[in-house]
């Protein structure tokens, strides 16, 4: 199952956690943030927390 962009619904690749593609995230938050929030949800992915069907942005 594709996952989508939650703002222009663009398929992702499903590389990374986060459900934004890369355009939409860096207008929306900036690159470095947009970076930042990939590496933070892709960490959380890969400790286990996103197999608890827990899908919350790590703080
Ligand atoms: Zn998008």
């Amino acid at each position: 199952m594709a996952k989508k962009c939650v703002y222009c619904s663009a398929e992702l690749s499903g590389e990374n956690a986060v459900d934004v593609c890369e355009r939409c995230g860096i207008s929306v938050w900036g690159e470095k943030m947009f970076q930042a929030i990939k590496d933070n949800m892709n960490a959380a992915r890969d400790s286990g927390d996103l197999n608890q069907g827990n899908i919350g942005i790590a703080s």
